[in-house]
């Protein structure tokens, strides 16, 4: 019967220090912890006693269990958390940890992490100093702010802020922009945790100024606006900008002020998303704002991530008037989301390449990726298709270079066709799917690309130079790879 537990495999199943005694697992011995492999050689049974039990297994090979113990045993050894090359053509790829760094920033990580820093040093008041100095000034050069704060990502920006400035209040945002951004990340639930009363005006498509103006009352204590990152409606749409809702919060304040002599506003803060700090011409009318742009329409606050347009390392920053500022900095959730000096050293570095903009847009991997012409995207695919070409084994597949679109992704211009050139790969022997498993899964440095048609397409806007190479080398031991299997088996 199939729901009766398999007791007569179950008693088949090996003790864990038989299996600590197969040969493959006591080879690891030199390399592991004792406990380490008795503890890989534990979940190796209980994985087949459950799938015995669940009836998807119908038999105990002791050797396979101990390959099993193997292979966990072996994930101890190799990290985790490891480089990867993007030929996805999506430049901020979130799952590929979106923006690279400069290499300023890199040698700035470098050197802080390495020793003793001035992290909360100030040298020249030779005393205690604040890690938020460090950005806050480059900020402020940078956007026009007064005052600003960095916080581990923009998510935790608009928590705070939200939190310090509307808990128990009401913010009235436009139910077009209640979004999700991924990795469940909701308007609606961030302000929950606030402690935020949200209040929902307008519609999905349409939200007009007379829908914030009704939902202005006594509670209200902030106007968001958040940026629809990662969608975008079309056709019958209708929303509010930055200076309008200004002049309406200033029409409340002021009558405010008048009816009950207290100065307690109503702010006006957006939620940025990417965020940007240059324009991107490139991209015309598609092009971010910047926070210079939005604060100088009228936000009291703005916030942004580091790790999106602004091509540094994830954070989130937050900037504008320095009152509202300074009450952030002293709100418990600063401490606890506050940077490390790894990620602020980053975040100093690639700010400062902004001060000069072109230097910005060479040294920046991200905002170099995104405004490179396609030309010269596709003279390096060109010599990616060459060099995967130099190691194909005659008759294994055709390698031509296609014209293909490139996406920024994190939740930036997602209406922005990219044009890019891909080297594109079309299998003889083996497979598009077969030679993408082994890409991603049997190479110390995956390679990440995308199959389109049952063809493989390594994109070239997000390669490096050097990175085509390595791409090549991986395809060139996929075939490698079948040859020897191919060999073996007859
Ligand atoms: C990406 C994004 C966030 C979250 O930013 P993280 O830095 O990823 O935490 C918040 N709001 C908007 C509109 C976004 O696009």
């Amino acid at each position: 019967m199939a729901n009766t537990p398999p007791v007569d495999l179950l008693r088949e199943l090996p003790q864990v220090e038989e299996l600590l005694r197969c040969p493959q697992v006591s080879a690891l011995e030199p390399l592991l912890p004792h406990a380490v492999l008795a503890g890989c050689a534990r979940a190796a049974v209980e994985e087949t006693r459950r799938a015995l039990l669940g009836g998807e297994s119908r038999s105990v090979d002791v050797g396979a269990i101990a390959d099993g113990a193997c292979a966990r045993a072996l994930a101890h050894l190799r990290p985790s958390l490891r480089r990867v090359i993007n030929a996805t053509g999506v430049v901020m790829h979130t799952n590929l940890g979106r923006s690279a760094l400069a290499e300023e920033a890199v040698r700035a990580v470098q050197d802080v992490a390495r020793g003793y820093s001035t992290l909360e040093y100030d040298t020249e008041a030779m005393a205690r100093g604040s890690r938020h100095n460090h950005v806050e000034r480059l900020v402020c050069s940078l956007t026009g702010a007064e005052a600003a704060i960095a916080v581990n990502n923009n998510a935790a920006a608009v928590m705070m802020v939200i939190s310090e400035f509307a808990k128990g209040r009401a913010a009235v945002v436009s139910r077009g922009e209640l979004v999700e951004i991924g990795g469940s990340f909701r308007i609606p639930d961030i302000m929950a945790l606030s402690g935020a009363n949200m209040r929902e005006v307008g519609t999905t498509n349409k939200t007009h100024l007379a829908d914030y103006e009704r939902a202005l009352d006594a509670d209200a204590a902030m106007l968001l606006k958040v940026h629809p990152s990662n969608y975008r409606m079309l056709g019958f749409t209708e929303s509010v900008g930055v200076s309008a809702l200004r002049k309406l919060a200033d029409k409340e304040n002021a009558r405010r002020v008048s009816t009950t002599g207290e100065a307690d506003e109503v702010l006006v803060y957006e939620d940025q998303g990417s965020g940007a700090l240059v324009r991107l011409a490139c991209f015309g009318d598609y092009a971010e704002p910047t926070a210079a742009e939005s604060l100088r329409a009228g936000c009291d606050l703005v916030s942004f991530s580091g790790d999106k347009l602004l091509g540094g390392p994830q954070a989130g920053i937050v900037a504008g008037r320095r009152d509202l500022v300074a009450r952030l900095k002293k709100n418990p959730l600063a401490r606890a989301l506050r940077l490390d000096k790894m990620t602020l050293a980053a975040l100093e570095a690639t700010l400062r390449l902004y001060l000069n903009p072109d230097e910005a847009l060479r040294k920046i991997p991200t905002l170099r990726m995104l405004s490179e012409p396609a030309d010269a995207v596709r003279s390096r695919a060109e010599l990616l298709a060459e060099e995967v070409r130099r190691r194909l084994p005659e008759g294994c597949a055709e390698v031509a270079v296609v014209p293909e679109t490139a996406r920024a992704g994190g939740g930036a211009l997602p209406l922005c066709d990219i044009d890019t050139h891909a080297a594109q790969i079309s299998f003889l022997r083996g497979s598009a799917q077969d030679c993408e498993r082994f890409l991603v899964t049997c190479r110390e440095v995956p390679v990440v690309g995308r199959i389109k048609k049952e063809r493989l397409l390594l994109d070239a806007r997000t390669l490096a130079e050097a990175e085509a190479v390595e791409a090549a080398e991986a395809v060139g031991a996929y075939f490698a790879a079948r040859e020897d299997a191919g060999r073996s088996a007859s």
